[in-house]
């Protein structure tokens, strides 16, 4: 039976750690102050804001939410990151996605200044990530890092298997574990042999976005399963991409959905707009 990888506990510390230093700048040099831009009326881009400006709240940040309605307009949209981009209390700005489809999703990716960029999307960051001489890691796939690390689960030499290929997530979380030295495979919908793949896996990353999608027999006994997913059932149930209640009983240690990696999202983002503040400020 697998240890569950408890995120509400491990973000809850690294947040802690955020708002000491919050704490301590707020009577030197002020707060740091995050941006959070929502374009139409996406529920799920709704809960995600809100749960950003309460940890912003929580940890003593500055958060100023920018609620756009769905006809806006490249142009409209651009003034206002250029906007952001020229202030100096906000230290950080973060455009939630998926936009909708009339809008340029890459051309606001590349238009948010790299050093306000806390969510790593811009090329320029893209590209820190892939030497390994970065400002800003992705929120996702730092925050399983860090879950990693809680558990002192060793990456070195280890067989790591990432389903999937966005530039979110399965990407980005390739080079982590690769910069940790271990021996990173990433799968695709293209994937041949699925199965026998995952099987050979020290560390199974699911980032898929399907339901139950890795069972029981794709998984290795002892191994370290971190469910990135997060989707909806027709019941209105959260569930990730695991089938976490017969998994459990293979894995050495899982992640539950919920209460495992989206925690962890939020909690690496509040740790990127203390970063993004402290070079601004340097
Ligand atoms: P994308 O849809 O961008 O990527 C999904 C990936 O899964 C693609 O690379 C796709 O392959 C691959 N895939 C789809 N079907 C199969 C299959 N049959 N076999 C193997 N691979 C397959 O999703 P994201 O990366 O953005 O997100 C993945 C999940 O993680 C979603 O549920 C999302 O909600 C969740 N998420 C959770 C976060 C959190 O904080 N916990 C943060 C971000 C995302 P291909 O490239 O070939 O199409």
């Amino acid at each position: 039976m697998a240890k569950i990888i408890d995120g509400k506990i491990i973000s809850a510390a690294v947040k802690d750690r955020v708002a000491k230093e919050v704490s301590k700048l707020k009577e030197t040099s002020g707060v740091p102050g995050l941006a959070v831009i929502i374009v139409g009326e996406d529920p799920a881009s709704k809960v995600y804001v809100a749960n950003k400006k309460k940890a912003c709240e929580q940890i003593g940040m500055l958060s100023v939410e920018y609620a756009l309605p769905e006809n806006t307009t490249n142009e409209e949209l651009l003034a206002l990151i250029n906007e952001l981009n020229n202030k100096k209390e906000i230290n950080g700005i973060l455009c939630q996605l998926p936009l909708p489809k009339h809008l340029d999703e890459e051309l606001v990716i590349n238009s948010i200044l790299p050093e306000k960029d806390v969510d790593a999307f811009h090329p320029q960051n893209v590209g820190k990530i892939m030497t390994g001489d970065y400002d800003f890691l992705p929120c996702t796939p730092a925050g399983i890092m860090e879950m990693l690390k809680y558990e002192n689960i060793e990456v070195e030499g280890k067989t790591c298997v990432v389903i999937g290929r966005s530039n979110i997530v399965g990407k980005p979380m390739s080079m982590l574990l690769l910069h940790k030295n271990g021996t990173v495979t990433i799968c695709h919908s293209k994937t041949k042999n699925l199965k026998e793949v995952c099987l050979s896996a020290d560390i199974l990353v699911a980032a898929v976005g399907r339901p139950n999608f890795v069972t029981a027999d794709m998984v290795k006994d002892g191994a370290v399963v971190i469910d990135v997913g997060i989707n909806r059932l027709e019941s209105g149930k959260l569930c990730g991409d695991v089938d976490f209640e017969n998994v459990k009983e293979k894995a050495a240690y899982i992640t539950p959905v919920p209460g495992g990696v989206g925690p962890m999202t939020i909690a690496t983002l509040m740790q990127n707009t203390l970063t993004a503040f402290l070079k601004q400020n340097k």
